[in-house]
């Protein structure tokens, strides 16, 4: 429950709100409002920061805090796979609202996006009084305590590489049972992250994925997301060969 509303207008001010043990950072609010709690909490809205905006520059991109989905999904600047992966993410009413920054924040164990970041090899800017630093997303996700008083500033990935990413869901529109991300740097680096096989978006070795025990559901049992891993593995690295930038 919301019992205090700030929009502070400086990033200063609002680390200071968000180092209270009872505030509630806002980006688009999609995922807060979604699920309101009954403890009481402070809203610390980020929209009048000017953490907005997407700026290709140096051979890297960077997705300012606040842009939101529908943004990434409408950009030029934005490698093509994680435009598609965005327009994934949710309904176009829900994309116009939610920021890439809540998106980390909430960290959908089935969130497409997160999952092509993942493997883009992204890296979070976080911003705590007295400090800024990048931090790799898989970092992040790993350790939630790191958002803990911290405000996400900004998303950077490196560009010129290429990347494909294949996934299985019930419809076209559903959420990915698993889907796989493989990209490859323009300096060779390649990096997988596949959903639907563990509790978040994560990386995963192609020679180790007899490693993975994916959780089931109604979708899914545990052996058939296993078996979708590796098929959809192999069809986004034989993507990966010759052609165009992603
Ligand atoms: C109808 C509906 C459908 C949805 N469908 C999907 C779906 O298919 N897949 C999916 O993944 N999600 C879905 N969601 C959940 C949610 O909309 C998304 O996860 C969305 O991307 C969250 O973005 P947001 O900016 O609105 O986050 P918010 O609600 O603003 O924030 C989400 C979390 O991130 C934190 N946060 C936000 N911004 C920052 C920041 N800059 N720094 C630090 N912490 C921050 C918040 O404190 C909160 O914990 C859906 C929600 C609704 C209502």
């Amino acid at each position: 429950m919301i019992t205090s509303y700030f929009r502070p207008r400086t990033l200063d001010e609002a680390l200071a709100l968000a180092a209270r043990a009872d505030a509630v950072v806002l980006g688009g609010g999609t995922g807060v409002n979604a699920q309101p709690g009954r403890a009481p909490v402070v809203a610390v809205d980020l929209q009048a920061l000017d953490l907005d905006g997407i700026r290709a520059d140096a051979g890297r991109l960077r997705l300012g805090a606040t842009t939101r989905l529908q943004s990434i999904v409408d950009s030029g600047h934005v490698p093509e796979v994680l435009r598609e992966l965005a327009r994934l993410e949710a309904p176009s009413t829900i994309r116009n609202a939610a920021t890439v920054g809540g998106t980390i924040g909430m960290a959908d164990p089935e969130s497409p996006l997160l999952t092509g970041l993942l493997a883009f090899g992204a890296r979070v800017g976080l911003a705590r009084v007295g400090s800024n630093a990048e931090h790799p997303l898989d970092a992040v996700l790993d350790d939630r305590h790191l958002l803990q008083g911290s405000i996400i500033t900004s998303v950077t990935v490196p560009m010129g590489g290429r990347a494909a990413a294949h996934g299985t869901a019930r419809t076209p529109m559903d959420a990915p049972i698993v889907m796989v991300v493989a990209c490859r740097d323009a300096d060779g680096t390649v990096r997988i992250a596949a959903s639907g096989v563990a509790s978040r978006p994560v990386l995963v070795d192609p020679q180790r994925l007899g490693e993975l025990a994916p959780p089931a559901d109604f979708r899914g049992s545990s052996a058939y997301r296993a078996h979708l891993a590796a098929v959809l593995t192999a069809r986004a690295l034989a993507s990966l060969g010759g052609g165009e930038p992603a």
